[in-house]
């Protein structure tokens, strides 16, 4: 959720309880002097005043209480938002986020008209079971956290990073031509082959295997997915640690 929701979010509780609160007064007002139209204008007075003392204190905390109350259901709802769209482990976007956001990102690019084009990235870790097989899950479940990391790090500044599933990531963003995908996807190769982590004494090295795709016009998010899902087996055919354009 961006800050503009939250700036959004404070700027309609305060106008609406400022609305509230004089609405409340201005009734409370109004309503003495109708109802003391036979009393005598001195008593009149002092009961609107009287009365808009009373609600120009009873409505500001009325307000407040509501308010306290709409901001904790907003920090719950944040909270609910966060967790469904997000991988627990890596913290990066999960499938369901990446569907979402990936959609609505491919649906924006066909509306754009420029130089840019939106590719796909798919990232899979090689021979990952061997990494639970020796070192265990615990150790296997760090490296997906440091290989979620390293995509962070070296994916281009916008780009939409998810974790779709076991050891499988994506990496959606804008390019403006082939050669700066490809360039792209041999950073994230060397970046991932040239770090390792150290489990329990041991340092563990992986590598990456990459499926690439280019949005074509009219391109589903699933038609673009399986594109470049062909073009990771590709890679992983051919001796893994590499990446393969989608034909
Ligand atoms: P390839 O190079 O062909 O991709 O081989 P691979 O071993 O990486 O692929 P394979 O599909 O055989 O194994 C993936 C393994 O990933 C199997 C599964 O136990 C493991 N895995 C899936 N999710 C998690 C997870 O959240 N944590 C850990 N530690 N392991 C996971
Ligand atoms: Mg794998
Ligand atoms: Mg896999």
């Amino acid at each position: 959720m961006t800050n503009d929701f939250r700036h959004q979010f404070w700027k309609q509780q305060i106008q609406t309880s400022l609305i509230v609160c004089l609405g409340v007064m201005a009734a409370a007002m109004v309503m003495i002097w109708i109802f003391t139209y036979d009393l005598d204008m001195a008593i009149r007075i002092r009961g609107v005043i009287l009365a808009a003392g009373i609600s120009g204190i009873l409505a500001p905390l009325g307000s407040a209480y509501a308010i306290r109350q709409n901001s904790r259901h907003l920090a719950l709802h944040l909270q609910y938002e966060r967790l469904a769209n997000s991988d627990d482990l890596t913290g990066l976007a999960n499938r369901r986020c990446f569907n979402r956001r990936g959609a609505a990102r491919l649906a924006e690019a066909g509306r754009r008209r420029g130089r840019a084009q939106t590719a796909l990235i798919l990232v899979d870790i090689d021979w990952f079971k061997r990494v639970n097989d020796q070192h265990g899950h615990e150790a296997g479940d760090d490296v997906l956290c440091h290989v979620a990391q390293t995509l962070i790090h070296a994916a281009p500044h916008g780009a939409l990073i998810a974790r779709l599933g076991g050891e499988e990531f994506t990496v959606m963003c804008d390019i403006s031509s082939h050669a700066e995908l490809t360039l792209l996807a041999e950073k994230l190769r060397r970046a991932t082959e040239a770090t390792h982590i150290i489990y329990h004494g041991e340092a563990i090295r992986v590598t990456i295997s990459l499926g690439l795709a280019i949005a074509r016009p009219g391109d589903t998010l699933s038609a673009l997915l399986s594109r470049a899902d062909k073009a990771l087996y590709g890679a992983k055919d051919h001796g893994r640690n590499q990446f393969a354009v989608a034909a």
